[in-house]
């Protein structure tokens, strides 16, 4: 199975890159956060993690990490998954390698898309007119968001740089170059 981590911070094109990536190697794309927003506004658990995350702020990994392995076990015959926004904390990254251990399977790779810090603040206020995101809308989130990046995610990448599993992607310009760059490292695996 290729499992394959998209990592970097808020706005580096991870969502973008995925939908390629999907479609060139025939993989299944799991974001927590599309999962998060796809839930019925209704429920609870909506509401919950809506309060985290318009906020910035990541919601609790107890949570997250039900709601990935529930997302990854409606696809018992997938030859392989790209995990984007997932894992977000070290906590996470180990509940990852004992659910894939699990399985009998493990993460291949992480491919960590790197953007200077400018830059990822003008693509969320671009983006914040099509996508409709509050968290994308105001800067003094999107601060937040990076910085709860650079606090609790960056250190993942340790985490698998330790099991010599990290490449680190050029995150800058065009979205073309981009996916080229993401499938050779693929491509080389
Ligand atoms: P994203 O769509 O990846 O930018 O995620 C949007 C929001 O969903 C984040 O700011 C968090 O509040 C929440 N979220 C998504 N994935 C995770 C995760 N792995 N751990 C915790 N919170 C997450």
């Amino acid at each position: 199975m290729l499992n394959i981590v998209l990592f970097g911070p808020p706005g580096a094109g991870k969502g973008t890159q995925s939908e390629r990536l999907q479609e060139k190697y025939g993989l299944v794309h799991i974001s927590t956060g599309d999962v998060f927003r796809a839930l019925d506004p209704d429920s609870d658990l909506a509401k919950l993690a809506k309060s985290y995350a318009d906020k910035g702020n990541l919601v609790p990994d107890e949570i997250t990490i039900k709601i990935l392995e529930s997302e990854v076990s409606k696809f018992p015959n997938a030859k392989g998954v790209i995990y984007d926004g997932f894992p977000r904390t070290t906590a996470q990254a180990e509940a990852l390698d004992a659910f894939l251990a699990a399985k009998g399977t493990s993460v291949t790779s992480m491919l960590s898309l790197v953007v200077p810090e400018d830059e990822l603040k003008s693509r969320l206020i671009a983006r914040a007119e099509v996508s409709g995101r509050k968290d994308d809308a105001d800067p003094a989130i999107i601060q937040n968001r990076i910085e709860t990046y650079n606090n609790s995610t960056a250190p993942v990448a340790g985490f698998y740089q330790e099991q010599d599993k990290l490449s680190e992607i050029d995150g800058v310009g065009s979205i073309e170059d981009i996916t080229n760059r993401l499938f050779s490292a693929i491509d080389s695996l």
